[in-house]
């Protein structure tokens, strides 16, 4: 790597420190010129050593700081790495980004020091992809995933699989030298069933996608009713008890409320289609436009209903745009005298009565959706892995390659068409890891991190 790179890896804003990280071959030139400790020069500071010092250049201090001096290969990157501590806020960091801009050092971009880190052999494309898991957990159990691929679950599985194919591949391509002499009926067996059970490692990784999409994405949720019936006091009586670490979700459409709530550890994106209330004058037609635009969104609907009053028009209506998604009625005031009988058609549906006032009911609703978020499938454990959207691409067309080569090889094709598939599905394995990479990969890859990692 040539260049030396640079960046802000602390979120900007008031905080105690702000830390800038440097890596590449000039960290320690430029740490000479921009650090002034009290005795010394950090190009001749030990490893993993920490240093109070002053910071800027020509005399100007712009902060008294604490430089961190890792030498290569022991570092997050495996380049020469420096990083300053300086104290938060908005300039101080900034300004002194700046210095290390005029001093030879380029600004990295987004997730390049974990790409470094994945280019020089630290760690896989999967553990890179973790980094950027960790820091987007919301739930303990998404956080727990992230961990375990950080450390290398994911990539212990896919290499096993790799292995696996190395081994049925060079097996073939013996015979390939030796055309004269065909697969004996046993080996052939033998490879077969080494297929087979390559397949069903593969099946099994991948059926663990559902679980992985949804603790790293979360499940939208749309909550739609008819105004009044006690949409928002669902929404903030569904993120109440595990407010504090809850995060706003920039949403989509400015017409509704987004959170992310925590619901037995699964991330659930609450709409809150409140907004409806708000319009002023065909309050029904733009009431269905903004709630089918939230279901349009949604994966799981809430549709409340209001048990204090009689079944309306404006429910039913409601309800019809419902009929494609995952829907649990939610019949709320169930503290109230009952007043509404719901309609024969709606018998069928999940309903649950509560009261978003009191809470009553409200952890049936909880354990109801956590149930229905994995439909009792995977999930229900602390499972070691689950694969991301990018990862299932590749895992399906290497079990669509390696089925392809189980029939080549049960038709007995030419020994050659069976290699040249199992080839190709090694291959695609091996974008998991990113052992078989391309440019467009780690691009894909590394444009989804933030600056500074
Ligand atoms: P939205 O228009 O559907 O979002 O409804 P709100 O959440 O704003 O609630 C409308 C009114 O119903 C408010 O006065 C709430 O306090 C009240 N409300 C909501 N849920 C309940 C409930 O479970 N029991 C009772 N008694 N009142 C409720």
């Amino acid at each position: 790597m040539e260049d030396t790179i640079a960046a802000i890896s602390t979120p900007i804003g008031e905080g105690g420190i702000a830390i800038i990280r440097v890596s590449g071959p000039r960290a320690f030139d430029l740490a000479d010129k921009l650090f002034h400790p009290s005795r010394g020069r950090p190009s001749e500071f030990p490893s993993h050593t920490i240093h109070f010092g002053t910071a800027g250049t020509n005399g100007e201090v712009v902060d008294q700081v604490m430089l961190t001096v890792m030498r290569a290969p022991r570092t997050y990157t495996k380049e020469d790495t420096v990083e300053i501590n300086c104290h938060g806020g908005i300039l101080t960091a900034r300004k002194l980004l700046s210095l290390c801009l005029q001093n030879g050092v380029r600004l990295a971009e987004p997730g390049e020091f974990t790409k470094r880190a994945f280019l020089n052999g630290r760690i896989d494309l999967t553990q890179a992809e973790a980094v950027m898991d960790l820091i987007r957990a919301r739930t303990d159990r998404a956080h727990t995933l992230a961990v375990h691929e950080l450390e290398g679950h994911l990539s212990a599985k896919v290499n096993d699989l790799r292995e696996r194919l190395i081994t049925m591949l060079a097996h073939i391509e013996a015979h390939i030298d030796f055309p004269e002499e065909d697969i004996a009926p046993n080996t052939r067996d033998s490879l077969l069933r080494d297929m087979q059970t390559a397949l069903a490692l593969l099946q099994s990784l991948l059926a663990t996608a559902r679980e992985g999409k949804i603790l790293r994405e979360g499940i939208t949720t749309a909550i739609v009713g008819r105004p009044n019936v006690g949409k928002s006091s669902l929404f903030n009586a569904l993120l109440g008890q595990d407010r504090s670490i809850v995060t706003p979700v920039p949403g989509t459409t400015r017409d509704t409320v987004e959170e992310l709530a925590n619901i037995h550890g699964v991330p659930f994106r609450l709409i809150d289609t409140a907004g409806i209330r708000h319009a002023r004058g065909r309050i029904e037609t733009i009431g269905v436009r903004r709630t089918r635009n939230a279901l349009e969104h949604s994966e799981f609907v809430l549709h409340i209903l209001d048990t204090s009053r009689p079944f309306s028009h404006a429910d039913h209506e409601i309800a019809t745009h419902c009929t494609n998604k995952r829907a649990i009625l939610v019949l709320n005031k169930a503290d109230l005298p009952r007043r509404l009988r719901l309609p024969t058609e709606f018998t069928d549906y999940e309903a649950i009565p509560l009261s978003a006032t009191t809470g009553e009911g409200l952890p049936d609703l909880r354990q109801k959706l956590a149930q229905l978020a994995f439909s009792g499938a995977a999930g229900s454990s602390e499972t070691a892995v689950a694969i991301n959207e990018r990862h299932r691409l590749s895992l399906s067309s290497a079990y669509n390659l390696l089925t392809l080569c189980a029939n080549s090889m049960t038709n007995a094709d030419p020994i050659e068409v069976v290699s040249q598939q199992l080839r190709l599905a090694l291959d695609a394995i091996g974008e998991v890891t990113g052992k078989t990479v391309t440019d467009d990969i780690l691009e894909r890859v590394f444009s989804t991190f933030c600056i500074g990692k």
